[in-house]
């Protein structure tokens, strides 16, 4: 089975649109997202239309609860605030009904989903250091947990010794006896320096996980955040990747 799996889409079509044209030379079976469909730029409709066509499961991500009142903007930062409240205002009903229908976790036999950790899935707590990984480890019962949310890909190793490592790399092999929380960084607003879109492929057989990247239209997305008139920050940290 492969899977590509990918998050933090952000309401950019453009790079939405590419991950998915680079996905098709990965003979994905099925993909997962692992939340924030929206917030920040200009296309929450189209984007949600996408991943509901693509993807077989979405989990619910902070943006995407907020669009629809079920998680309070308050620690949101003032332009991350503007953004929910317009996408608010431009969501059509079929959006609104989708994010609604999110869960926060989804689990099978291969693989656990939730776009913060698992320890407080509604609190979306940042999966930025080893302690909240591990919260995260004690729960996890499958070899290997995706999540999002931070915006910045990389992965925590425990191994059968209980031993835990961060690592950034790009290429995993995994090991039998350990497992790992990776991070899938953001498809529509990467803030790892790299402003080119991330996305993540997992292949069962090989027992190989891959976060690749690839350029999209920025200029294009940066157009349209100016032309519905969100913050022009929003538009420039695009280019930045942070
Ligand atoms: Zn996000």
């Amino acid at each position: 089975m492969r899977y590509g799996i990918f998050s933090d889409v952000h309401s950019n079509l453009p790079a939405l649109e590419a991950v998915f044209l680079a996905y098709n030379k990965e003979s994905v079976d099925e993909y997962l997202c692992a939340g924030d469909v929206v917030g920040y730029a200009a296309n929450p409709n189209e984007c949600i239309e996408l991943v509901k066509k693509q993807a077989m499961v979405t989990v619910a991500g902070n943006h995407d609860w907020a669009a629809i009142d079920l998680f309070s903007t308050d620690y949101f930062n003032s332009v991350a605030k503007e953004a929910i409240i317009w996408t608010r205002n431009n969501l059509e009903p079929a959006g609104r009904y989708f994010l609604g229908s999110l869960n926060l976790v989804y689990k099978n036999e291969d693989l656990t989903l939730v776009h913060g950790t698992l320890s407080n899935p509604g609190n979306f707590d940042y999966m930025e250091d080893t302690l909240t990984a591990l919260e995260t480890f004690r729960l996890l019962d499958t070899p290997v947990c995706f999540v999002g949310h931070t915006h910045v890909p990389g992965v925590f190793i425990k191994d059968a010794a209980g031993n835990l490592f961060y690592s950034d790399s790009v290429h995993l092999h995994m090991k039998e006896g350990n497992q790992y929380v990776v991070n899938v960084g953001s498809v529509g607003q990467p803030r790892d320096g790299n402003p080119q879109a991330a996305y993540c492929v997992y292949d069962t057989k090989t027992k190989e996980i891959f976060i690749k990247r690839v350029s999209y239209d920025i200029n294009l997305t940066r157009r349209e955040i100016i032309k519905v008139r969100l913050p022009l920050f929003l538009s420039e940290r695009l280019l930045l990747g942070r």
